[in-house]
Parts: structure tokens; C-alpha cells; sequence
């Protein structure tokens, strides 16, 4: 399952700290929703949890210059390592040309980016 979410834009005044409590606002929200047996506002929450946490994660990205394409190819590398995404390390040995994402051995096309293996 992939989650599009919302690309926002950032407003004035809207700080690294002031996003993390309202961070830890929208998940105590999501366990309100929890405890009073809310599926669809426990979504509606979650949602609103993961935007707050896209929120923050491109503030501090444009406050301190950094490589998030780098560090979400890393986040997932990290996932497949766990055994997380189905397919151990090992069946994963071509690198893409194109992303750099780790793909299994048996596939000739990027599963991320669709790039041929070379
Ligand atoms: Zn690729």
C-alpha cells in the first residue's frame, strides 16, 4: 500500500518544535480514536499524524540542506535488511542506475523506478 500524501506548503511561523507537539497532538488523537474503538477516525488521525510528520521532516530537510532522496533510499534499504519488505538481502544484489534502489537478482526491470538492469 503506498500513501500519496499532500504536498503542503509550509506556513510562516511554523518552527521544528512546534511541528513535533503538534506531532505528539495528532497521536494522542490517534489513541483517543483507538480507545474508543474509531477505525475510520483512527485513520483520519493517523493520516493527520503522517502529514504532520511530512511537515516536519521537510522542515528540518530545508533548514539544514539535506539529501532526503539519500536518506528514504536508506530508510528502505534498511526495511529490506529486516526482512520487512518480503525478500531477504540476499536474493537483492543489483543496484539500479537510475534510483539506486536494491532489487532482487531474478528481476530484470527496477521495481521502483522501472529502469532496465544493465
Ligand atoms: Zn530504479
Amino acid at each position: 500500500m503506498k500513501i500519496n500524501l499532500p504536498d503542503i506548503e509550509i506556513q510562516p511561523g511554523w518552527t521544528i518544535p512546534g511541528q513535533l507537539k503538534k506531532l505528539l497532538e495528532e497521536a494522542g488523537e490517534v489513541a483517543e480514536a483507538i480507545a474508543e474503538e474509531d477505525p475510520v477516525g483512527t485513520i483520519r488521525e493517523a493520516l493527520d499524524t503522517m502529514q504532520t510528520c511530512a511537515t516536519l521532516i521537510s522542515l528540518v530537510q530545508s533548514e539544514y540542506n539535506l539529501n532526503l532522496a539519500r536518506l528514504l533510499l536508506e530508510h528502505e534499504e534498511k526495511l529490506i535488511n529486516k526482512g520487512y519488505m518480503g525478500t531477504p538481502r540476499h536474493s537483492r544484489n543489483w543496484t539500479c542506475g537510475f534510483c539506486g534502489f536494491l532489487n532482487m537478482s531474478k528481476h530484470e526491470v527496477c521495481e521502483r523506478c522501472g529502469g532496465e538492469r544493465k
